[in-house]
């Protein structure tokens, strides 16, 4: 149920309305959107009344139920406002949101030595990524494929981090993880196959740093923002979607199939920012030009795609990544629609 308060009410009766809600065993939660202020309830509110809640101030603009199973990701819940994530990186904070220029997220499926990731991170710097994308925890179909080179890989983006100031985002794949991550990473990311690991979308929801919530591979639309709701649920009101392609009959010529259509459906259900994954969408660097400008022309907040120095010898994922010349191409082709759709992001002024 949202409480929608009248412009301009006084900061104590919304203090006074939130207690008494709180005596009714309901968790009142304030969202100041652009135009107006509104009380989020979650808990048990099925046999409440609204009419009931709207007599306790004449302040109270409106009373309405949230009619979806996920609350707090619901549109709604914010009075139909989209919400912002704002991540500090080292040169400033970056926000993702519908009303922002679009945040390039790039570089390997995994990070190998120092010397690719310090030089993928350069390369994508300088194309206009504003966050360096590598896995030090990789999981693998095979348990006999390379699994990433866990803690230590963590100081090499640590590295790569401060040698070009983008931000960085990794994958977190157990519980004892999650801290010695979030000290290395602006955004953790939980994977395709973890989006369902409620005690890891708990323990993410109960640190600080944004989450970025890949969808599950076989997951609806409802089970990935209900899965979003667990973080929310657990505090961390920072969460990213991402689109990474999902499991349908033919993966003959595609890995996966890219769920664009998640673009106008999630703007209409969530009010979190979305982001697209063409790399493990399509499966193939061939593909992932199309499908990432076609991202951008759905109205994508971001891109996450997968450059290798060298594809050829990659240790994971090399068939869909691209080389950073590749992906000098990309930026300038994405740039056309970004352009056409408003959402591309100036070019930082350099100062003398
Ligand atoms: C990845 O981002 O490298 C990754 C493993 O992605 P997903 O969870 O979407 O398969
Ligand atoms: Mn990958």
């Amino acid at each position: 149920m949202i409480v929608v308060m009248k412009v301009g009410s006084p900061e104590a009766e919304l203090s006074r309305i939130s207690d008494e809600l709180k005596q009714w065993g309901l968790t009142p939660e304030k969202v100041v959107g652009k135009h107006k202020v509104i009380l989020g309830l979650v808990g048990d509110t099925v046999d409440l009344d609204p009419l009931q809640i709207q007599e306790m101030s004449p302040w109270i603009e409106e009373v309405l139920r949230v009619e979806k199973p996920f609350k707090r990701a619901s549109r709604q819940f914010r009075h139909g406002e989209a919400s912002d994530v704002v991540v500090s990186t080292p040169e400033g904070p970056v926000t993702f949101g519908e009303n922002h220029p679009l945040v390039v997220v790039a570089g390997p499926c995994s990070v190998e030595n120092e010397a690719m990731i310090v030089e993928t991170a350069l390369r994508v710097k300088k194309a206009g990524a504003k966050f360096l994308r590598g896995g030090a925890y990789k999981p693998r179909t095979s348990p006999y494929s390379f699994q990433g080179h866990g803690e230590s890989a963590l100081e090499l983006l640590a590295a790569a981090r401060s040698a070009s100031g983008l931000g960085v985002i990794t994958e977190v794949m157990d519980t004892a993880d999650v801290a010695k991550i979030a000290e290395v990473a602006d955004v953790v990311q939980v994977g395709a196959r973890n989006m369902q690991n409620f005690a890891l979308l708990k323990k993410v929801g109960a640190q600080d740093k944004p989450v970025l919530l890949k969808r599950g591979m076989s997951a609806t639309i409802d089970e990935w923002l209900m899965a979003a709701e667990y973080i929310l649920a657990a505090g961390n009101q920072n969460v990213i979607l991402c689109e990474r392609g999902i499991r349908t009959f033919d993966r003959q010529y595609a890995r996966n199939t890219l769920d664009l259509s998640v673009l106008p459906v999630l703007r209409s259900l969530t009010h979190l920012p979305i982001m697209i994954d063409p790399s493990h969408g399509t499966g193939r660097y061939e593909y992932v030009p199309s499908m990432a400008k076609a991202a951008i022309a759905a109205g994508t907040d971001s891109l996450m795609i997968e450059v290798h120095p060298n594809p050829a010898k990659a240790l994971s994922d090399g068939p869909q990544s691209l080389t950073p010349e590749r992906f000098d191409n990309l930026m300038q082709e994405m740039a056309v629609i970004g352009k056409a759709m408003g959402r591309w992001p100036e070019p930082a002024v350099a100062l003398v």
